[in-house]
């Protein structure tokens, strides 16, 4: 049979192999009623109903255990037709145990990927499986969503179809946990793109376009103890096709590097690949960046944590990876001045930073090792030094010079090295954004954007790297209920029909609101306005967001925590406890101004390049005003060599130490931007960007958290299907009228339920006959609305007009 899914598209029930079987399974379903009941150890078992009276239920257990439940937290099984539907908005029943059920039967039979209503959910297979052939590429080609089974070829086949005839941007939308199958999607999306907008062989645009994945994940991935592959960024890679619907150039965009694994990995974790495959590389390359034959042992910031991982050969990635460098079309000069940052970063690991002769301040007593990280960098040795020892700051009118403290001198080595990488990633990118450009055609048609980011974080602690991203999902899903918002009122009205449709999206807003707004002073703002103030702190963040957003409104989004050390947001995904330590230093991500400025005059053009914002760095004006600002609220003590100095300034998280500066981004007409600030820029306009796309919706779902594959772990699954959306999705779909099917549809297949009320051969319109049909069937108006050439069902209606159906 066929089912209407509810956009209108024609969706095909499972084909039912063996019709007996079918029958037999249906009756013996039909002798008892059976029901989900919740289990603390499996999520939900099956059991059948013995006695239902007054609100409580008697079970039977598939076990032989009978138990007493609530009625309501007893939920109706799906008849067996309905096991392995593809598309689960079809479910009669839409339970949470129905949709992990359907799911799981799914998943053991690698069906991994499963529609639901608006969004293709994928979980991960953990092993390779035979669908990602050339040959099952072209069988998606042109195909209708149903005419093969649930997959990504199929999203994509979608977005690359729709870009065409309605000559409308598109985006894929592709979030889940760490470990889910994000990235590995993302390359299949791409791979199918490459194949079918490409009618030449060979072509380079393709290839490139290709290897910039293997290039960022050498400098962007990481292994952690969820995934040994992790994208420690965000991205969105856009493909740009011209008028004959081939590709043009392509276009990444990236978001929220992890800068801190550069200085500190929690055991069973690494660094960034590109560590340990540029130490696995050859003796020639790491002679010339002084490495000589060093490991991951020697250097501080990849010791303390793994080597190696299981199955990954770093000097064959290294391969690899100068391989797709060279397909990028990066010259062997550009290569090196990547991995001179690379070894620098490590070299600058190992300066040891001890206190000098008298106690307070720090030295680096092996000149040796400074002389190398300033070989590389292409600075002066002893001026670097002396920039991290004791740093000429301005105080007022004047330069004095201020000594640090060993702890001092450590965290700015730890802030520059991080600096250096993020800075090196963000050139890398460019460059290869350089290469897949394309040329700038007038023919263009449009782009597929692929956007490959973290979906909500909650953890035992969380902070403000977890803040930021659960904002950027706060955005997305509200961009989703809006975009199912759209789609339905735009259809209901075509059809012309009463609806009731809520905007869905707008329940989000006061959470997004308390996060991004400026009056009255939201998070951002308000840790932005700490930031700058001479004595900020995080406890006076703290103190000054509770005061605004702690009230006792029962729909508040902001919570006081019981401990006073954070807050808590009512976020879309659940409620989520941040931990506020740190948040000023973070978000201001503070740099040695007078290193910064030596870095910027480096005899290394690429390193120069890299810091250039730094070179008048008092240009930018909204900088200085901050600055000014500041100087008028009370300079620093910044008498050298005495101790009240050395205190004075000894607070690493403190403003007040007024060599620190704060980032900048180099593009961007060298702004004044905090991490918060500049990561809400990015996402307004990536917002924006996506405003403008018809969108396409992927949910990544991790199956169990032992990268087995075949397994399911109930809970972890639910979980995840409540923080991305899936479930909410579904039930703010049954709240319109999900199902629809066609005047004539309708006839066909429901006329036999009435066969009195048509005689042969009178003509009879099909929307007065429909209605005929419904008042015979005495269908609850409230259950159904007329169109003009469609009726709309509420949730479960057709599935019962299917069972009577089946009764005949
Ligand atoms: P993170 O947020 O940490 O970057 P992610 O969602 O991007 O996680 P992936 O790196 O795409 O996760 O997937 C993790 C691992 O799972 C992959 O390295 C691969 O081993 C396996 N995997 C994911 N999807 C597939 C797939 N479709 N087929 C085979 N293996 C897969
Ligand atoms: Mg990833």
């Amino acid at each position: 049979g066929s089912f209407i899914h509810s956009h209108g598209t024609k969706v095909f029930m499972r084909p039912k192999l063996d019709d007996v079987l079918d029958a037999v399974q249906q009756a013996r379903f039909n002798e008892k009623r059976w029901v989900w009941i919740e289990h603390e150890q499996y999520g939900y078992v099956r059991a059948h109903v013995l006695q239902d009276s007054d609100g409580v239920i008697e079970v039977e257990l598939d076990s032989g255990l009978t138990t007493r439940v609530e009625s309501d937290k007893v939920y109706p099984m799906n008849p067996p037709k309905f096991d392995m539907v593809e598309d689960m908005a079809e479910l009669t029943y839409l339970n949470e145990p129905s949709v992990i059920h359907n799911l799981t039967l799914r998943y053991k039979a690698d069906h991994v990927y499963t529609y639901s209503g608006l969004f293709l959910v994928a979980v991960n297979p953990y092993r390779k499986l035979p669908i990602y052939s050339d040959d099952s590429i072209q069988s998606y080609r042109g195909r209708r969503r149903g005419e093969m089974p649930p997959h990504i070829y199929a999203v994509a086949d979608q977005a690359y179809h729709d870009m065409l005839q309605d000559k409308e941007n598109q985006s894929i939308l592709i979030t889940g946990e760490s470990g889910a199958g994000k990235t590995e999607n993302t390359k299949i999306v791409i791979q199918y793109l490459t194949t079918v907008a490409n009618t030449k062989r060979d072509n380079k645009l393709e290839q490139q376009i290709l290897q910039a994945n293997p290039i960022l994940e050498a400098f962007g991935n990481a292994q952690t103890i969820r995934n040994n592959n992790s994208s420690r960024f965000g991205k969105f890679i856009r493909i740009e096709f011209n008028m004959q619907a081939q590709i043009s150039g392509a276009n990444i965009e990236w978001y929220l590097l992890e800068k801190s694994r550069v200085h500190q990995q929690s055991p069973q974790e690494r660094n960034y690949h590109i560590f340990y495959q540029l130490l696995n590389a050859d003796e020639s390359i790491k002679e010339q960046l002084l490495l000589g034959n060093g490991r991951p042992s020697d250097y501080g910031y990849t010791k303390d944590s793994n080597s190696v991982i299981d199955g990954v050969d770093d000097a064959e990635e290294f391969k690899t990876l100068m391989k797709s460098l060279d397909i990028m079309g990066l010259e062997h000069k550009e290569k090196l001045d990547l991995f001179r940052i690379i070894a620098a970063v490590l070299h600058l690991g190992n300066l040891v930073v001890t206190p000098d002769y008298r106690g307070d301040r720090a030295d680096i007593k092996d000149f040796a090792a400074v002389e190398r990280v300033c070989h590389l960098l292409g600075i002066p040795a002893q001026d670097f030094k002396n920039s991290l020892l004791s740093p000429r700051i301005k105080a007022g009118r004047d330069w004095v010079n201020q000594s640090k403290s060993p702890s001092q001198v450590k965290a700015s080595l730890d802030a520059l090295a991080k600096t250096l990488y993020e800075r090196n990633f963000a050139s890398l990118v460019e460059r290869v954004n350089h290469a897949i450009d394309g040329k700038k055609l007038s023919d263009k048609m449009g782009f597929i954007g692929v956007l490959d980011i973290a979906g909500f974080e909650i953890f035992k602690v969380n902070s403000f790297e977890q803040l930021c991203i659960n904002y950027t999902n706060e955005k997305l899903q509200q961009f989703f209920n809006h975009n199912m918002f759209v789609l339905e009122q735009e259809e209901y009205q075509r059809e012309k029909i009463n609806w009731s449709y809520i905007d869905f999206g707008l329940d989000l807003q006061p959470t997004i609101d308390l996060i991004e707004k400026t009056n009255p002073i939201g998070i951002l703002s308000c840790l932005e306005e700490e930031c700058v103030a001479p004595r900020g702190n995080d406890d006076r963040f703290l103190e000054k967001l509770s005061k605004i957003w702690d009230n006792d409104e029962g729909d508040a989004k902001y919570k006081s925590t019981r401990f006073k050390d954070g807050f808590i947001v009512k976020h879309y995904a659940g409620d989520v406890e941040y931990s506020t330590s740190g948040w000023i230093d973070k978000n201001k991500d503070p740099l040695n101004e007078d290193t910064t400025r030596l870095l910027a005059r480096s005899t290394q053009r690429y390193v120069a390049g890299l810091f250039e914002d730094y070179l008048n760095d008092t240009s930018a004006s909204d900088y200085r005003d901050i600055k000014q600002q500041y100087h008028q609220r009370g300079s620093p003590t910044t008498t050298p060599s005495t101790r009240s100095s050395m205190i004075s300034s000894s607070a690493a998280s403190s403003p007040s130490s007024s060599s620190l500066t704060l980032f900048k981004l180099r593009k961007g007409g060298g702004s004044f931007r905090t991490v918060g600030q500049r990561h809400k820029q990015q996402l307004l306009s990536l917002m924006n960007t996506l405003y403008m796309t018809h969108p396409h919706f992927v949910r990544c779902i991790l199956p169990n958290d032992c990268k087995h594959s075949g397994e399911i772990q109930t809970k972890l699954v639910l979980d995840q299907l409540r923080c991305n959306g899936v479930l909410e999705g579904i039930r703010i779909c049954r709240k319109g009228f999900p199902n629809r099917l066609s005047f004539a549809d309708f006839r066909k297949r429901y006329e036999i339920l009435c066969p009195t009320i048509l005689k042969p051969n009178q003509f009879i319109d099909g929307r007065t006959a429909c209605q005929q049909l419904l008042d015979q069937m005495e269908l609850e108006p409230e259950k159904y609305r007329i169109g003009t050439t469609k009726i709309f069902f509420k949730a479960t209606v057709l599935a019962e007009l299917e069972e009577v159906r089946d009764r005949r």
